[in-house]
């Protein structure tokens, strides 16, 4: 017996959304494959030598045997990834393992785990490969469309589905960012009317959602005072690209912790954006809004 699923890339944060918001991409996505075995054994097969196949390492490997163990399963699995994207782009590419993984099982095994369970479980992989069980990536993965994360202990997430056409363009730059530096390097503390814009402008991008307007959205998205500055340093170009497109776009950000950068091209201008940043960054992603974790067979 055997689950196999498509799991998807997101980006976390969106601008004033830090740590909060999260939004699901029909592309990039993993393809997880998870088969019932009658040993009590974990392996993992990756499509990519830089991915580790050990499964204490791996956060297929950690979501699994975290769930086998929870619900006292005799059998083991074997996972078969088959990566999307490359690991640290921001893009969410262990998530979208652990997502599928979490889902997969949740099948195979007849667990009837809701969602939000299912989320609970794939952020186990997340505090494996970032040291904090952060669920902003895996809440998009399994739900689809926009999340936020608005309590840990208990976990809870809030579901938005986006029912419109947003075209999105992704550039992945070819640098990588380490998530624990891109940390480290955030203030420690803010100051009153960064945090009241931060708050206001995240409410707007919720209420844009509602009334279905992307400009309203995008604007806000672009409006953080606090991450965005001082991350962007880390990105080569990225506040020269920003202003280039500024006409063109309803949006561009840095995804998660970097160096992807999402952008929301005006409809009429989507090529022209593209071609933007494929001269900046080599490559692109052309996608829209995923709608989480789908079973393939
Ligand atoms: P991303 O947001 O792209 O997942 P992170 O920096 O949060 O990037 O996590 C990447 C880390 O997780 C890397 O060290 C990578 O080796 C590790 N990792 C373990 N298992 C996987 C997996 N199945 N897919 C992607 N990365 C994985």
């Amino acid at each position: 017996m055997r689950v196999k699923v498509k799991a998807p890339c997101t980006s976390a944060n969106l601008g004033v959304g830090f740590d909060v918001f999260g939004l699901c991409l029909k592309e990039p996505y993993d393809i997880v494959e998870v088969e019932k075995l009658d040993d009590k054994e974990i392996i993992i097969e990756v499509n990519d030598k830089n991915i580790p196949t050990n499964p204490d390492e791996n956060v297929a490997g950690i979501v699994a045997k975290k769930m086998l163990n929870d619900f006292n399963i005799k059998n083991g699995v074997k996972i078969k990834i088959k990566k999307g994207v490359k690991a640290g782009s921001g893009l969410g590419s262990s998530a979208a393992s652990s997502a599928g993984t979490a889902y997969a099982i949740n099948k195979l095994f007849n667990l009837n785990l809701n969602k939000l369970k299912l989320v609970d479980y794939a952020s186990y992989g997340e505090l494996a490969s970032s040291n904090a069980k952060h669920a902003d990536n895996v809440a998009p993965a399994i739900f689809g469309d926009f999340t936020m994360i608005t309590n840990y202990e208990p976990l809870e997430v809030l579901h938005i589905p986006i029912d419109f056409k947003l075209d999105i363009l992704i550039a992945i730059p070819d640098i990588s960012i380490n998530t624990k530096e891109a940390r480290e390097i955030l203030p420690k503390s803010v100051n009153l009317k960064d945090l009241v814009n931060n708050v206001g402008k995240a409410c707007g991008m919720v209420y844009a959602l509602y009334k279905k307007d992307k400009s309203l959205f995008g604007r806000y998205m672009m409006s953080d005072n606090i991450i965005e500055p001082v991350r962007g340093k880390l990105i080569p170009n990225y506040f020269k690209v920003k202003e280039e497109v500024k006409d063109k776009v309803y949006g561009i950000t840095i995804s998660g912790s970097g160096p992807s950068i999402i952008v929301l091209p005006k409809e009429e201008f989507i090529d022209d954006v593209e071609e933007i940043l494929r001269d900046y960054y080599g490559t692109t992603i052309r996608t829209e809004v995923g709608k989480g974790v789908e079973l393939i067979t």
